[in-house]
């Protein structure tokens, strides 16, 4: 395993050797996560992979206490850093996390709102400023922003913004093919299955929007474009804005693992913490019909991504051997927060997930029900109704007293 990481570093490396010595490395990136409504556990050690791959930063991953626990001593110095990584929905920081936030911001520092970050904290003016749009916003934050006919709609009218359809794949066209982060990418190109967000509202205050992906009405979408990559100026700080890369339960990460995805958080990052971008673009990228998974995504915890493919594939008549060494990290780790509510990420995943088989999904409802609390009652409902699964999800649904 050691040879191949290295054999691919060196591949790696090779591929960098034609960027200009001006390219700045050994910048330190911030990471701040621990309340979110999706996979923080797995998205915040990707995203911390993916900037350490580009070669330009050292990350490091700070995680909040869990929601509804007590957030006094969260302070954060964000001073040392020069890009801040938001991954964080959730119970708001103490105040002075939030003024050093601010202050930070203000002074000049690089900031990449990801995903649902932008979710966070409706009630508090300067980041609304600072991300430009966002989620559970209404009117009094700012307008709907979006594109029609290649113009920026601001739309005053009243309501709630972020929807979005059913997941699917969608083409991310550039508004501003001219932008650093965005010159010498393809203008158009296939996203993998992600939310396409929509409907997002806020005050957009020197706010420019570097992308927008059409919300297609046959999938739920509003028939509009929606702005899915930003900047955002606030003082002398630069903020970098990626609605992409939803990361839900358990295994499967297609819009976190998009080569697409992963090129503009690299080269947005790069951009937040210095206002250039040195990164070349990467010679793998999706093409305007197919999307492209990062090549170098397999290489994040390898380890327990083959023993859930492992369980995933199981028949019977197989070996059972993974499903033994998951019980037995369970049982190691029941007193671990995080990876519990990783492993039941994983599990709930299986069961929902139309590439696990039977076989599989019926040992997870016999062995590992013991464990299920009721965030499992809907998927064992579900599995219910299936007559394979029957008897397997009524005796689930009894262990957990539904
Ligand atoms: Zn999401």
């Amino acid at each position: 395993m050691k040879i191949k990481i290295i054999a691919i570093l060196v591949l790696f490396s090779l591929t960098l050797s034609n960027f200009s010595c001006s390219r700045r490395s050994g910048m330190k990136a911030l990471i701040v996560t621990g309340q979110s409504n999706h996979n923080w556990q797995r998205s915040s050690i990707a995203l911390k992979y993916i900037l350490e791959k580009s070669e330009m930063f050292a990350a490091e991953i700070t995680v909040s206490p869990a929601t509804g626990e007590d957030m006094t001593g969260f302070d954060i110095d964000f001073s040392p850093y020069d890009v801040v990584v938001l991954d964080y929905t959730g119970d708001n920081w103490p105040e002075t996390t939030r003024n050093n936030f601010v202050t930070y911001v203000q002074n000049g520092g690089g900031v990449v709102i990801y995903h649902s970050a932008n979710n966070a904290f409706p009630d508090w003016p300067e980041y609304n400023d600072i991300i430009g749009l966002g989620w559970g916003r209404d009117e009094k934050t700012g307008p709907y922003v979006y594109i029609n006919n290649g113009e920026v709609v601001h739309d005053n009218s009243p309501g709630m913004g972020g929807s979005h359809g059913q997941q699917h794949e969608f083409a991310v066209e550039a508004y501003k093919p001219s932008h650093p982060i965005m010159k010498g990418l393809p203008e158009k190109w296939m996203h993998a299955q992600d939310e396409l967000y929509a409907e997002l509202r806020g005050p957009a205050n020197n706010m420019e929007i570097l992308a927008y992906a059409h919300a297609e009405l046959r999938s739920g979408g509003t028939g509009r474009n929606e702005p899915v990559l930003m900047t955002v100026n606030y003082g002398k700080g630069r903020v970098f804005h990626t609605v992409l890369g939803h990361a839900g339960g358990g295994m499967f990460f297609p819009a976190l693992e998009c080569a697409g995805f992963i090129t503009t958080f690299q080269r947005g990052a790069e951009w937040a913490a210095t206002g250039k971008v040195t990164q070349e673009p990467p010679a793998a990228f999706p093409t305007e019909t197919q999307s492209l998974r990062w090549a170098f995504f397999e290489d994040i915890d390898s380890e327990i991504t083959s023993l859930v493919i492992k369980m995933r594939d199981y028949e019977t008549g197989k070996s059972n051997e993974s499903f033994n060494i998951f019980e037995k990290l369970i049982a190691e780790n029941i007193d671990n927060r995080e990876k519990m509510d990783e492993f039941h990420h994983i599990i709930r995943d299986l069961l929902k997930s139309r590439k696990s088989t039977a076989d599989c999904k019926k040992i997870l409802l016999n062995r590992f029900s013991w464990m299920a609390d009721d965030s499992y009652v809907l998927i064992y409902e579900q599995l219910r109704q299936n007559r394979e699964f029957s008897a397997e999800a009524q005796y689930a649904l009894d262990m957990i007293g539904n």
